[in-house]
């Protein structure tokens, strides 16, 4: 891939990491054979089963605006791809990442495994639930559009963990949340406005 149109892509992003992991992970090799032309073009794509891929510049910044660090254990709702799993297992520890259609779990499991990655876990499942057994968690990525404040997610969230969701109810504006679980309670931040395929 020619690496200006990489760079253009990370233009708001410092976390060298970030950027590092962002370069090394091939977004070709998640989308449709048919649209591998189109694959680092800079808005979603559709993948099948009706899911897509999120735009890559936004990838990054979600990745980066989650603070991930090497010992992280970080839980992802909407695999879709596995793309953004991808990036994530290139940066923490471990990745658990949920997904309600079954077909798109399988297809993202094996090429992932295909890619050499051993430090995911797949579930099929409503990523609403979380992963109860598996928590706590230092960091939770919403991949999908949560009609409302995440709840079951934030009570799986380790002391100082992030959660970074896009909310907001189906006809209405999105805003990618930020919740940061401190001594006092859970803080939120709105970032930016965000159009996210709704969860199921
Ligand atoms: N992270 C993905 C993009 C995901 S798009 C990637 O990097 O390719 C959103 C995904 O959320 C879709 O795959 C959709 O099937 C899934 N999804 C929708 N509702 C869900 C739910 N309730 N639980 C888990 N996954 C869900």
């Amino acid at each position: 891939m020619d690496s200006a149109i990489i760079e253009r892509l990370l233009t708001d992003v410092k976390d060298p990491e970030v950027r590092a992991a962002f370069r090394r992970v091939d977004r070709s090799r998640f989308v449709p054979s048919k649209l591998k032309a189109s694959a680092w073009e800079d808005h979603p794509l559709p993948i099948e089963e009706d899911a897509t891929i999120s735009q890559p510049s936004l990838v990054a910044k979600m990745t980066e605006a989650l603070e991930p660090a090497p010992s992280h254990k970080v839980l992802e709702i909407g695999t879709g791809s596995g793309y953004q799993a991808a990036l994530l297992a290139e940066l923490v520890a471990s990745v658990h990442t949920i997904e309600n259609n079954p077909r798109l779990s399988e297809r993202a499991a094996e090429r992932l495994e295909q890619l050499g990655y051993k430090n995911i876990e797949f579930r099929v499942g409503d990523g609403a639930e979380g992963w109860p057994e598996a928590a706590p968690f230092d960091r939770i990525i919403g991949t999908a559009a949560f009609p409302a404040r995440p709840e079951k997610l934030l009570e799986q969230l380790a002391d100082d963990g992030i959660c970074l969701v896009p909310v907001g109810p189906p006809e209405a504006a999105q805003y990618l949340t930020k919740y940061r679980k401190g001594p006092s309670g859970i803080e939120s931040h709105r970032l930016t406005p965000v159009r996210f395929l709704p969860m199921q």
